[in-house]
């Protein structure tokens, strides 16, 4: 779809996309699960359910959308937790 895109990128895009789609959710139904795209960064096209209470839990604890069938390591985009006050790039 986006070749050009690195899978950072890609992870980036798909994370504000899912972010619309949980405002969506939660505006129209909290407690309907939606389909959030998977954002491991591949274009695996992978579509993963969700509650939107679900999708925010992950987010709050700085975690991506991922299917169970995407075991590719994490990027640490979104987990930048500075350790002692020295932020670590995982
Ligand atoms: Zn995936």
């Amino acid at each position: 779809m986006l070749p050009a895109m690195s899978h950072a990128q890609r992870s980036i895009l798909f994370g504000e996309v899912n972010d619309r789609i949980y405002e969506l959710l939660d505006s129209a139904d909290p407690d309907l699960p939606g389909e959030f795209l998977c954002e491991c960064g591949d274009d695996c096209g992978r579509r993963v359910r969700l509650e939107p209470a679900a999708f925010a839990a992950l987010r709050n604890a700085g975690e991506i959308v991922r299917s169970p069938d995407c075991h590719r390591p994490k990027f640490g985009l979104r987990r930048r937790e500075p350790v002692d006050g020295v932020p670590v790039l995982s």
